[in-house]
């Protein structure tokens, strides 16, 4: 960054010129339009964003009676499917998906699974044994009509279809009925987003279970059946529906499910129903069941079962958790007009952090959810401590964060990480209730448009939570590292094709939203935008597009350049600050303009010679009469010829014009190179010599005709003294360093230490391995398959 002085002309358009248009392509354009890119609008999806006249979605419905096996591990069900055709399509089958068949032999997830790498954990290794070694999968016993008949059906891998005997017109309805079983799964062992987990101490189980009935496949408008295989990242989009669940467990388990319980009197004992109603007025959690009588629950061993009944409306899918371990809590929230029933189950295994946290962090994740999208509208919201790092279904989340036991003092404790764990993955995966189990976007097409989404809200949640919560993701400056690394993929990636995972469909979309609110649209607008998108697709399928237009459609500013520099390409954002220059108006007047180029001149440093040759035997000391006219005249002299002329020819000016020769504010031209290729508005903090600070935006469009380089002129009175670009890095700028006028030296330390002798031949062996494990951990992919 270089501080130069130039006169010129008084033109404002010098502003622009100086660079060189570079020769943009096409596809350079970052501020093509994205229509070509987009699904050409129609009667069920509009231009607008907004679902049109003519949307529809398929409605399923689901009765299901199952039991769980606590010896066994096994769970076995019946189901009947009321399948209502809604589309103005005639159906011939019908898809299902069998997520568990994740599991069976040959399964694509198996089969697909790359090598591990050379280092690999005791658990990975362990994993990549018995998920080869594990039978799993469904047994289907049975597959009927509602006349009892057989039907024909063909599996293949996760999904099933199932041949219709009549063919289903727009508009109707088939009943099918379906005969199933499963090996249940060691979450800790096989992973995966449900399982059990056993507790070796007291010989018990708790299952958390998910993806367990045979499920109506996704079928819509841009599609059609959305029967790609499930191998495991894509999680899965539903239709939403009513849900008539009977579960026979294990007489002293407790259950705890998506929908209403419906029979508390046969399954719940008069003191808990008690505690029930106690805790819907209540303002904190009133324990349903307590640590104490759930230590008691643990030792029983019930050899009778009790069934708990469920009902959910319009929900797009159902999930379960039973055990005899559970402590359970329960408080009363109204948001909307729906009362809400936050509950938190969990084995001791979760105190002292569950019972001080869980359902806190339900009740606010619903009260700050619904001031962005809508009133939460389920009786019920869970959150379940097992196995499962962090999961969510409908009205019911699994979340595993446990404090530990300190050996020397035998007490349980929770490290800092693991409260903030804690908090953020209930708020995380009771936010997805919003995210995708409302606002049903098709996960396994686009991990983004409910990962990204909701880790954009979780972001803004915590930060209600405490003053400077620390928010693992949304925080502009978290995401450069990941910005400027070479291993990643556009957000408008399949799921399954990913890398990095975590940070491509969380974090960098989370972070997106962020700049898109605080930097590029404003609070107000993006709001007012973003809460739009919620209520047009809530209970619907959006798509990305559907999202895109919206935002724009609802704030009125065009956002396509953003889309596609964020979500279609991996450019980062690097702004470098460039020469400052500082210009006047030439007077013209050549007393003014002699005299500027005199002081120009004295500013220049002396030859080097001149400084050593000052005061030596020169000639002339000798011999004055060398000496002439010349040797005497200031060069800098205004002539009278020079100034006749000036005379003359501002005599013919008009007023303002004469003014402006004159103006004597300072026009600073300052140049900016994108050296990231991600064009993002320009935000500056200006200080003038009074040590004031201003701050000035620039927004993204100053880059429309030369994304590369541009200049801004900023006219000011005040002499300026410093430029910083993003003074409170809120746009991911990669590189900070480029950024200061005056240059800022970047700090650091070194590490100091002592060479023993006998690692001098390790270290020549660790210089030897090294270039090996680079090249390992650059193909590394950090799937980040914890939190879900
Ligand atoms: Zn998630």
């Amino acid at each position: 960054m270089k501080y130069s002085i130039k006169s010129a002309l008084l033109c404002v358009c010098v502003a622009a010129s100086g660079h060189a248009l570079a020769k943009n392509s096409i596809s350079d354009d970052k501020f093509r339009q994205l229509e070509e890119n987009l699904p050409t609008p129609n009667t069920y999806r509009t231009a607008s964003g907004a679902p049109g006249h003519q949307y529809w979605q398929q409605d399923v419905d689901y009765k299901i009676d199952i039991t769980l096996d606590d010896e066994k591990q096994t769970l076995s069900g019946n189901e009947t499917i009321d399948y209502t055709n809604n589309s103005p399509d005639t159906l011939r089958y019908l898809w299902l998906q069998l997520d568990q068949n994740k599991l069976a032999d040959n399964a694509g997830a198996k089969t697909t699974r790359t090598a591990p790498k050379k280092k690999i954990t005791y658990s990975g290794l362990r994993n990549v044994i018995q998920t080869d070694e594990f039978q799993g999968g469904y047994e289907i016993t049975k597959v009927t009509g509602s006349n009892g008949k057989a039907l024909s059906y063909v599996i293949n891998g996760t999904m099933m279809r199932i041949d219709l005997p009549k063919a289903l017109k727009s508009g109707d309805s088939v009943e099918l009925n379906i005969n199933w079983n499963y090996q249940l799964h060691e979450q800790k062992v096989l992973g995966g987003r449900s399982g059990y987990e056993y507790f070796k101490e007291d010989d018990n189980y708790l299952y958390e279970i998910a993806s367990w009935f045979p499920r109506a496949a996704a079928y819509y408008d841009v599609m059609g059946w959305q029967n790609k295989q499930f191998i495991g990242s894509g999680e899965f989009t539903l239709e939403f529906g009513d849900y008539d669940v009977s579960i026979t467990v294990p007489a002293d388990h407790v259950v705890a499910a998506t929908g209403v319980l419906q029979n508390p009197k046969d399954v719940l004992t008069k003191t808990q129903r008690d505690r029930l109603a106690k805790a819907k007025k209540a303002d904190k959690p009133v324990l349903i069941i307590t640590p104490e009588e759930a230590l008691e629950n643990e030792k029983s061993r019930a050899t009778k079962t009790k069934t708990w009944e469920f009902e959910a409306k319009n929900v797009r899918d159902f999930a379960f958790a039973s055990s005899r371990k559970f402590i359970w809590d329960a408080q009363g929230y109204k948001g909307g007009k729906t009362d809400t029933m936050a509950m938190s189950y969990y084995p001791n295994e979760g105190n002292p952090l569950w019972e001080k946290y869980s359902t806190e962090s339900i009740i606010h994740t619903m009260e700050q959810y619904n001031k962005y999208t809508f009133a939460y509208p389920y009786p019920v919201s869970i959150s379940v401590n097992g196995p499962v790092g962090g999961m969510e279904y409908p009205m019911i989340t699994f979340n595993g964060p446990r404090p530990t036991l300190d050996k020397e003092t035998g007490e349980k404790t929770y490290s800092r990480r693991t409260k903030y764990g804690l908090i953020g993955v209930i708020i995380h995966e009771v936010g997805h209730n919003y995210f995708p189990m409302i606002v049903n976007s098709d996960e396994r097409q686009w991990t983004w448009m409910d990962e990204g989404l909701n880790t954009f809200l979780q972001f803004v949640a915590e930060q209600a939570w405490e003053e400077g919560y620390p928010s693992r993701r949304g925080d502009a400056a978290n995401i450069t590292s990941y910005m400027k690394s070479d291993n990643q993929v556009p957000i408008m990636t399949n799921s399954e094709s990913i890398l990095q995972f975590g940070n491509n469909a969380y974090g960098k979309p989370a972070t997106a939203l962020n700049i898109l609110r605080e930097t590029v649209m404003g609070r107000e607008l993006f709001d007012f935008a973003f809460k739009e998108y919620a209520q047009r697709w809530k209970f619907k399928r959006p798509t990305p597009a559907d999202f895109f237009r919206t935002m724009e459609d609802a704030s009125g500013i065009d956002l396509d350049w953003f889309w596609r520099g964020w979500f279609y390409t991996t450019d980062h954002v690097d702004i470098a600050l460039g020469n400052i220059h500082l210009y006047r108006p030439n007077s013209q007047n050549p007393d003014t303009e002699e005299a500027w180029e005199r002081a120009l001149e004295n500013e220049k440093p002396d030859f080097i010679s001149k400084v050593r040759n000052k005061g030596q035997w020169v000639r002339t000391d000798d011999k004055p009469q060398l000496l002439d006219f010349y040797n005497e005249h200031d060069q800098f002299t205004a002539t009278n010829k020079a100034r006749n002329k000036y005379n003359k020819s501002t005599a013919k000016l008009e007023q303002w014009q004469k003014d402006l020769l004159v103006d004597e504010r300072n026009f600073y031209i300052i140049d900016f190179e994108n050296k990231g290729g991600l064009v993002m508005p320009i935000i500056l903090a200006v200080t003038y010599a009074d040590n004031t600070v201003e701050r000035v935006t620039l927004p993204a469009e100053i880059w429309r005709r030369n994304s590369k380089v541009v200049s801004k002129l900023l006219v000011r009175e005040k002499e300026i003294t410093a430029i910083a670009i993003d003074p409170n890095w809120e746009t991911a700028d990669v590189d900070v360093s480029n950024n200061y006028w005056p240059a800022r030296p970047i700090k650091s330390r070194f590490d100091l230490y002592k060479r023993k002798k006998k690692d001098m031949m390790r270290d020549y062996n660790v210089e030897l391995k090294s270039a090996d494990d680079k090249e390992e951990k650059k193909t590394e992919d950090n799937a980040e398959a914890e939190q879900q």
